[in-house]
């Protein structure tokens, strides 16, 4: 019986995975990985077998089923099974259903955590999602229920949506709907960590517009408090440079 390893691989670039994640990734036997994971992580390890489970989109049950088994399959199999995936593993990574699989085989498993979409679009734009005074909560939510279907609950002060690409007009109305201001600022940042990473800014009531830039690209959409560009202002806060270092 061996052990599954579960590493975020971070959004984008292979340098985006963590110290440990690269170091246990060395160890695997076998990867199962996302199609969101950047091919140069093959390098780290590039005696291991490599498995590609990964679906765009929602995943649907029957697809899950197969990679749950899988998993359990080459646990019993090999020693070390690296289970890769985009972002971090705990956000919207189906992570419970292949932990309880794994723990329902008797399985040791191990998470080790990744950069997460909305931390890395956060960093691409220099927007942090916390803001002192006006940005103390963030959502991180799925637009996309399990049927399919579009869902906002206005939750906080930065609301990150995660797979709602396909749907911006659609948020845009919803989110007026939930109480936003029209003019509340959004970012939009698609292949976040990317070479080819791409970001433009606009209104709740004018995020429809972002569709046809970011089309058929892995996208977060973040509003509010965290969506804000930093201002002059803001920016003059810092020490002056050649200012005196206070004692
Ligand atoms: N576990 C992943 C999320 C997987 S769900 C994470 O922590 O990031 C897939 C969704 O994540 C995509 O539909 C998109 O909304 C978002 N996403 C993943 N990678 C992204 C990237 N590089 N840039 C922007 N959004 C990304």
């Amino acid at each position: 019986m061996g052990r599954v390893i579960f590493i975020g691989a971070g959004p984008g670039a292979a340098d985006l995975i963590t110290v440990r994640g690269a170091r246990l990734l060395a160890l695997a036997d076998v990867v199962l990985f996302d199609a969101l994971t950047d091919p140069a992580l093959r390098d780290y390890a590039p005696r291991a077998k490599w498995v590609n489970v990964g679906k765009r989109g929602f995943c649907d049950s029957t697809g899950q089923t197969t990679i749950n088994a899988l998993l359990t399959r080459y646990a019993f199999e090999e020693a070390t099974v690296v289970r890769l995936k985009g972002g971090d593993p705990s956000v919207f990574g189906r992570l419970e259903e292949e932990l309880e699989a794994l723990a329902r085989a008797g399985v040791p498993c191990e998470v080790v955590p990744g950069v997460t979409a909305a931390i890395a679009a956060a960093a691409a734009t220099k927007r942090p999602l916390t803001r002192r005074g006006t940005g103390r909560s963030v959502s991180l939510t799925t637009a996309m229920t399990r049927e399919g279907r579009l869902h906002t609950a206005r939750s906080a002060d930065t609301e990150v949506f995660y797979m709602a690409g396909k749907q911006l007009a659609v948020l845009s109305r919803r989110l007026l709907l939930e109480g936003w201001a029209p003019t509340a600022p959004v970012s939009v940042v698609s292949r976040a960590g990317w070479p080819d990473q791409l970001h433009s800014d606009h209104s709740v009531a004018t995020l429809g517009r972002a569709t046809l830039l970011h089309a058929g690209r892995p996208t977060v959409v973040t509003i509010g408090a965290g969506a804000a560009a930093l201002t002059v202002d803001t920016a003059q806060e810092h020490m002056p440079a050649g200012a005196a270092i206070p004692s």
